[in-house]
Parts: structure tokens; C-alpha cells; sequence
């Protein structure tokens, strides 16, 4: 048996003078302390580090991605991520075709966006054929280079894929400002441009087989009470771009917004009724 063993160590301990056995307490104390005292060190160190980098990023890692069926073959991906200092959930799309899925918009954070890489192949069996993203900002885009990584075809506008590389999302192919309708097996996706609204690059998908809208960020959700991110928005023009919208798809049966619940055609009009009060 070695010394290591706890019994034996004890025997050891008590059969030594009381003398030695009180000097070696002392030293078991004085090296326990200085242990504690080093981790204490390191928790005191860390509110001097930016707030917004360590506990809202405690927050996101904590969330995994949540799936909300809309139906059979459209299923919303919801993950979540910060901003202001606040964690906020963010909508994109799986759309399930014969061939394969298709994908509009990554999750927030790279670690949500291996869950859906996961969760499609388990939940659906699908390969992904393509992914949309809908404009440059990370809520939308921080899982491009996961994509890339894998070989799967990211679509943009040449407009999002311009700020896209001087924000260093990664690369999309600007295919769309061309191509507006991608053919994926038994469905479609149609993209629109409607005018700067949230963003100048801000796109909306139409799915022509299942009546689905997603509006992304240029569409609020209903019990959304203000217009989140304004940083590059151009408030004047935001209403008539959300107007195009209504007047090209108004036979939407589901609107998805960027953020929050989806709905019917009111969540357009409740971003209109947002943009055109006195307060903003
Ligand atoms: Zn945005």
C-alpha cells in the first residue's frame, strides 16, 4: 500500500508528537488560506473586466437553440444573443424540401449554429443546400463561417456582401440581387428588396408554396414597443419600404419577424404604426 492512502496517512498523523502534529496543522492552514486567497484574487479581478463581455456572454452560452414549427416543411430556429447589455431571442428559418433544407439566416452565436447543424440532420435528416441571410448583422450572420467551413452556398445581396466582408462575417456569394428566386426541390424562395428600413441592406423572403413572409428585422413583432437597433435605420424611409412589402405579398398567411412571435399581415402594419408616432 502506498502513503497515499488516506487511513495509513491518518495513523501516520496521529502517532506523531503532539508538538510536530500541531506544526503540521499550522502548515495545512497556511497553504489552504494562500490557495483560497488565490481564487479569491481571481474573482476580485474580473468586475474591472468589461461588464459587457463577461455576464451577458455567461447569459448566451447558457441558451440553446429552441425550433418552433410553423408547419410541416417551415420550422422557425430561435437563438438568442445580446445586445445593450440585454439577451435577446432571434428568429431565421429551416425550410424542409425534398432535396434538402434550406436555411435563411444563421443563429446568433457560432455554438447555436453547430446545434442546428445538428438538429437538422436529427430532427429532419436533411442536408442543408443553401443558406439566405437577410442582412449584415450578427444576429443573422455569425454562423457564416460555419457554413463555409462545411461547403454549404451562402447567398446574399451584393450590398450585404459588401458589409458582410468589412464587418468580417465572412464571405457570401451576391447572387441575389440578380437571382431572386432559388429553386430548392419541391419549394421555393423568393427574396425582396423593399428599400432601407432597419438596415440600407435589409431583405425579406417570400416562400410562393406556403404563404410564409419573413420580414427579418424590417418587421417588428406585435407586442414589440419600440424599433430595437436604430443605428442604421433611416426612420423616413422604413415605413414605405415596409408598405412595398403589403402591397407585393398581400396574401401572406404567416409573417416571421426577426425577433419575437410570429403573426399574420398586423405585424406589418403594427411597424408602420411604430415608425409614424410622435415619439420616434
Ligand atoms: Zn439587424
Amino acid at each position: 500500500m502506498t502513503t497515499s492512502d488516506p487511513i495509513k496517512t491518518l495513523d501516520h498523523f496521529f502517532s506523531l508528537p503532539s508538538k510536530i502534529r500541531f506544526q503540521v496543522l499550522i502548515f495545512a492552514f497556511v497553504v489552504g488560506f494562500s490557495f483560497s486567497h488565490c481564487q479569491i484574487g481571481k474573482v476580485t479581478e474580473s468586475p474591472t473586466a468589461p461588464t459587457n463581455q463577461t455576464s451577458p456572454l455567461t447569459l448566451t452560452s447558457s441558451r440553446h437553440l429552441e425550433w418552433i414549427k410553423i408547419k410541416e416543411t417551415v420550422w422557425i430556429h430561435r437563438s438568442f444573443g445580446e445586445f445593450g447589455g440585454q439577451v435577446y431571442s432571434a428568429n431565421g428559418l429551416v425550410i424542409l424540401t425534398n432535396k434538402g433544407a434550406v436555411v435563411v439566416d444563421t443563429p446568433w452565436t457560432e455554438s447555436q449554429t453547430e446545434e442546428l447543424f445538428s438538429g437538422v440532420k436529427a430532427k429532419f435528416q436533411k442536408e442543408i443546400l443553401f443558406l439566405v441571410v437577410t442582412h449584415a448583422h450578427d444576429d443573422r450572420m455569425a454562423g457564416v463561417p460555419l457554413f463555409q467551413i462545411r461547403n454549404i452556398p451562402v447567398y446574399s445581396t451584393s450590398l450585404t456582401a459588401k458589409l458582410a466582408k468589412e464587418r468580417g462575417f465572412g464571405k457570401t456569394n451576391p447572387i441575389l440581387d440578380i437571382q431572386t428566386r432559388l429553386g430548392a426541390g419541391n419549394q421555393s424562395v423568393e427574396v425582396f428588396f423593399p428599400g432601407h428600413g432597419h438596415s440600407a441592406d435589409n431583405i425579406v423572403v417570400w416562400l410562393p408554396e406556403t404563404h410564409i413572409l419573413f420580414g427579418g428585422c424590417l418587421i417588428k413583432a406585435l407586442d414589440a414597443k419600440d424599433l430595437g437597433n436604430v443605428k442604421e435605420a433611416d426612420l423616413n424611409e422604413w415605413p414605405n419600404s415596409v408598405k412595398r412589402v403589403l402591397s407585393r405579398y398581400p396574401d401572406a398567411e404567416v409573417v416571421v419577424p426577426g425577433h419575437g412571435d410570429w403573426g399574420k399581415l398586423d405585424l406589418l402594419r403594427h411597424t408602420i404604426r411604430l415608425l409614424v408616432t410622435p415619439d420616434h
